[in-house]
């Protein structure tokens, strides 16, 4: 955390360039069914109004892959922060030439800009100088709270710092980093971590690293049948990653060898196929017969891991515990909400699916920190530096 935060630095009547992510879902009829996004970035515009800066915002949406795309404009986001900022924000249609710079030279104290999709060039995703640097000269400073993207070295997170110094954090990133280091740099033990998901494969890094920093692990979801596979057992037609059975066992031994508790569910929920309509069964671990599969954590294994929760002081939790989008095999994850959410731990979650299943359960108020970012969250519990975050300016 050496690195400079907005409050660090002089945006006083400045023009600062704010890098955000705006990159809402839309419902069907085209309209933002969740402005999550767009409201966890309002702390940052909110200060730099108070400081009466000159507040040009940047951000992609979308995947248009460098070409012009309607369908992935930004204006309805400007129009939902209008109404949440209860201010005009001038939408401007593209985030490079003329427009764009006459409307920066006209700018009040006070003003608040949008530039339109930055992904409509591929300059962005490519990182490419000229791009960064005409970003960088429409401000004095620049300013990056989109987390959600830290992971990636595009031309507005990362290149454009080349080129406009200071370059500090926002609230948002100020945010998820300190909750971050709280729970994996100097964590109040035990920390016990959760990880669930679809496949081993995704997460590995994951794995490798926090088998070095925590004092418990447990695993649910499809990834643990390649970890029980590993260890002998019939797993039927689950989930399985037949490449990554020898790494499952390693992770195993290596776990042992650091004295890190590792936990897999001793019972499942099982169907012989994956939909609503399916007959299911609960059984122990080692009686899932060949032609069913295993699509959730039994009751037994929340039991299990509800104890090995009980006096842990840190958590962090990626993953659902099985396939929670259907009802029937939603009851381990969503009970494993529950547990988390009423823990005396710091509690930390992280990755869209366990942020969805979470909301489902509405017990979002109660876990400490839920991180906006996918990707950039898993990048950190790999124990990576994020390429936004580097670039940063130091403190002196
Ligand atoms: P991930 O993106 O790796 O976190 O995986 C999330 C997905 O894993 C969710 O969509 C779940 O439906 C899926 N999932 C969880 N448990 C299982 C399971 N036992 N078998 C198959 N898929 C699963």
């Amino acid at each position: 955390m050496n690195k400079l935060f907005v409050d660090d630095i002089d945006v006083k009547n400045k023009r600062v360039l704010v890098r955000v992510d705006f990159n809402v879902p839309f419902d069907s009829l085209g309209k933002i069914s969740d402005d999550t996004r767009i409201r966890a970035v309002l702390p940052t515009i909110n200060y730099l109004l108070d400081e009466d800066a000159k507040i040009i915002l940047i951000s992609h949406m979308g995947r248009p892959r460098g070409k012009k795309d309607p369908k992935l404009s930004l204006a309805p986001v400007a129009k939902r922060l209008q109404r949440l900022l209860q201010k005009d924000v001038l939408f401007i249609k593209d985030c490079r030439g003329d427009e764009v710079q006459q409307a920066v030279e006209k700018m009040q104290s006070g003003d608040v800009i949008l530039l339109e999709n930055l992904r409509f060039y591929q300059e962005e995703e490519a990182n490419a100088e000229g791009f960064s640097k005409q970003l960088a000269s429409l401000a004095e400073v620049f300013v990056n709270d989109a987390f959600a993207t830290a992971h990636r070295k595009h031309a507005s997170n990362v290149g454009v710092t080349k080129f406009l110094i200071p370059a500090a954090g926002g609230f948002l990133l100020k945010k998820e980093i300190t909750y971050f280091e709280k729970a994996m740099e100097n964590p109040v033990r035990p920390l016990v971590a959760i990880l669930g998901g679809a496949k081993v494969s995704g997460k590995i890094e994951v794995l490798k690293n926090l088998v070095t920093r925590v004092d418990k692990i447990i695993i649910g979801g499809g990834m643990a049948f390649t970890f029980l596979k590993s260890q002998g057992y019939e797993i039927g037609k689950s989930l399985v990653e037949e490449n990554m059975i020898d790494l499952a066992r390693e992770i195993l031994e290596a776990a042992k060898k650091e004295g890190v508790k590792l936990y897999l569910p001793v019972d499942a929920v099982i169907a012989e196929e994956v939909n609503s309509r399916a007959v299911t069964k609960i059984v122990p671990i080692q009686e899932i017969p060949p032609n069913w599969m295993g699509l959730d954590i039994g009751p037994a294994s929340t039991t299990l891991f509800a104890q090995v929760l009980e006096n842990a002081k840190t958590i962090v939790w990626n993953g659902p515990m099985g396939v929670f989008e259907i009802d029937a095999f939603s009851r381990g994850t969503f009970a494993l909400v529950n547990i988390v959410a009423n823990s005396y731990a710091m509690t930390i979650v992280g990755g869209g699916d366990t942020d969805v299943a979470v909301h489902r359960v509405g017990e979002s108020y109660k876990i400490s920190y839920i991180s906006t970012g996918g990707g950039a969250f898993l990048e950190l519990l790999e124990g990576k530096e994020l390429p936004g975050i580097a670039a940063l300016t130091s403190k002196r």
